[in-house]
């Protein structure tokens, strides 16, 4: 399915399976996870996409030996900048990510550079274990840089959060849902994976940290006035709309505003040993690989409990 500009619908083509060059792989898809991401990608609020462009960064691929791998965001590192060489790969100024700079997995072949390939864990099936690779690494790479405070707000409620809040609950924290005001089956979902409290406005009680999935800056001085002093405030999105202005007693009380970007593959390998341990437990609905317009336009409404992913 492909992406010829921004704010188009996908295409279905036929093209020549991709070449492996060498260190990398070819993959057949065997599920791609739907992403947040890859809605800005082709609604053109993230620039300069390669075009055209195969979308899908949550791939489960298996190789021609019969080994299954999972291709995420994070597809390529120069290896040598102040970042690669500080543990720090996720920041790379040359990183090239997939289904964005590289062809990604919304398709029936795909190619990857081994070294990013991440081996998944054999007891996860192939549609469960699709948004673990982005929105389960992204998620906990925002769990980790949230801090270990107790009371855990979670702004958004969607794929990332949906994993988060279980990991967060075996982490024997308190959970919090905030969602849009009136979105009951969403606050319903977000308590039957173990959030004490869900509802459309301000937590009931002072939280420790918070971690902002929707891509609203609305909600980033909101989630600043619902965290105690010292909390701290994580935006896990690739984009969001303007922050508006806040007054700084919001911040004062050395709370902590940050964002997370992309992801190092320390992450994908802690995260993907931790979740079966958890159990994650992913709600997956698969849509067939042609019909990847629909499933892109229920994301883009919010229609979406847990995840959707795609299956050539
Ligand atoms: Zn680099
Ligand atoms: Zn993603």
């Amino acid at each position: 399915m492909l992406l010829d500009a921004a704010g188009r619908a996908l295409r279905p083509a036929e093209i020549e399976p991709p070449w492996a060059g060498p260190g990398q792989l070819l993959l057949r898809v065997r599920v791609c996870g739907v992403c947040r991401t890859d809605l800005h990608v082709a609604d053109g609020e993230l620039r300069h996409p390669k075009l055209p462009l195969v979308l899908g960064h949550e791939i489960v691929g298996e190789t021609d030996d019969g080994r299954r791998l999972g291709v995420p965001w994070l597809g390529w590192t120069c290896g040598e900048c102040r970042y690669c060489t500080s543990g720090r790969e996720n920041l790379c100024a040359r990183a090239r990510f997939t289904g964005y700079d590289l062809d990604g997995g919304y398709a029936e072949w795909t190619v990857a550079d081994e070294r990013y390939c991440l081996p998944l864990p054999p007891e996860v099936g192939d549609l469960e274990v699709a948004p673990l690779l982005c929105a389960g690494l992204i998620g906990y790479r925002s769990l980790r840089a949230a801090g270990d405070g107790e009371r855990l707000g979670l702004y958004g409620f969607g794929a990332a959060a949906h994993i988060v809040a279980q990991v967060a609950r075996v982490e024997g924290r308190r959970v919090f849902a905030i969602t849009r005001p009136g979105d009951a089956e969403a606050q319903a979902f977000a308590r039957s994976l173990g959030a004490e409290w869900a509802g459309g406005g301000q937590p009931p009680e002072e939280l420790d940290a918070a971690i902002i999935f929707a891509p609203a800056g609305e909600l980033v001085p909101a989630a600043l006035a619902a965290v105690a002093k010292g909390g701290s405030v994580v935006c896990a999105g690739i984009r969001m709309s303007d922050i508006p202005a806040f007054p700084f007693e919001l911040l004062w009380g050395e709370r902590v505003l940050r964002s997370v970007a992309n992801l190092a593959r320390r992450d994908g390998e802690e995260f993907l040993a931790l979740a079966p341990r958890v159990p994650v437990r992913t709600e997956v609905e698969p849509f067939p690989l042609e019909r990847a317009n629909d499933a892109l336009a229920k994301l883009r409404a919010g229609e979406v409990r847990g995840a959707l992913a795609l299956v050539p």
